[in-house]
């Protein structure tokens, strides 16, 4: 038994409220949904089997305090949920980026979820798992990638019909090469929409299509 992991590197936060802060990211592979802006299909099958146990010392040896475990989807392997709860025995913070389509129902609760909720662009709103929502804390995030006005538009709405405000982070990222950043930014003070506007900072600082940042 074990996690199959794609890559392990530390790096800058890039994509939540924890942008810019040192981060160790442990990047499980598979992923049981296929985004048409999706920039790590490498991590759809290429990796390699750890142990929890060495996992958790590469973390231990790192010195970083905040450690994310992503994907792919990083919850649909079982021994996810023990490798999470392992880390915040150490004291580490521990994020954990979601797709938004498995449940989230019986992850530790010390964790912080970064949940996606997919935009229709993305072409996969069918598969997200709503009842994920009623499971949020209050220190969670929810993470919408947008690619132009329609899911915009279609992000105000759910953040109304299901009254996120006020409860959970909510960041909105333009889809990167794909919609400019500007015209969201514009979009959410037009509208004045109490939301945090999220840039995916490591790109800025490598450029896209490098793995391992
Ligand atoms: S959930 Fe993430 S890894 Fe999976 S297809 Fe979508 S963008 Fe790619």
């Amino acid at each position: 038994m074990g996690l199959k992991v794609c890559e392990i590197f530390t790096s800058i936060q890039g994509e939540s409220s924890y942008a810019g802060l040192l981060c160790f990211f442990i990047r499980l592979t598979g992923c049981n949904l296929r985004c048409t802006y999706c920039d790590t299909d490498y991590a759809y099958y290429d990796g390699n089997i750890l142990l929890i146990d060495e996992l958790v010392e590469m973390v231990r040896v790192s010195n970083v305090d905040l450690v994310e475990i992503t994907g792919g989807e990083p919850l649909l392997q079982e021994e996810t949920p023990t490798l999470i709860e392992r880390l915040i025995n150490e004291g580490k913070t521990v994020l954990i980026e979601t797709n938004g389509s498995l449940s989230i129902e019986h992850i530790n609760e010390y964790a912080v979820i970064i949940m996606d909720i997919k935009t229709p662009s993305s072409g996969m709103t069918y598969k997200m798992n709503f009842n994920n929502i009623a499971h949020l804390k209050p220190k969670d995030e929810i993470k919408f990638v947008i690619s132009d006005e329609m899911d915009y538009l279609w992000v105000k709405n759910i953040i109304s019909s299901y009254e996120l405000y006020g409860k959970y982070k909510l960041l909105l990222s333009p889809a990167y090469g794909v919609l400019h950043p500007e015209k969201l930014a514009n979009w959410i003070i037009r509208d004045k929409l109490n939301v945090r506007m999220n840039l995916q900072l490591h790109k800025y600082i490598y450029g896209d299509n490098i793995k391992g940042v």
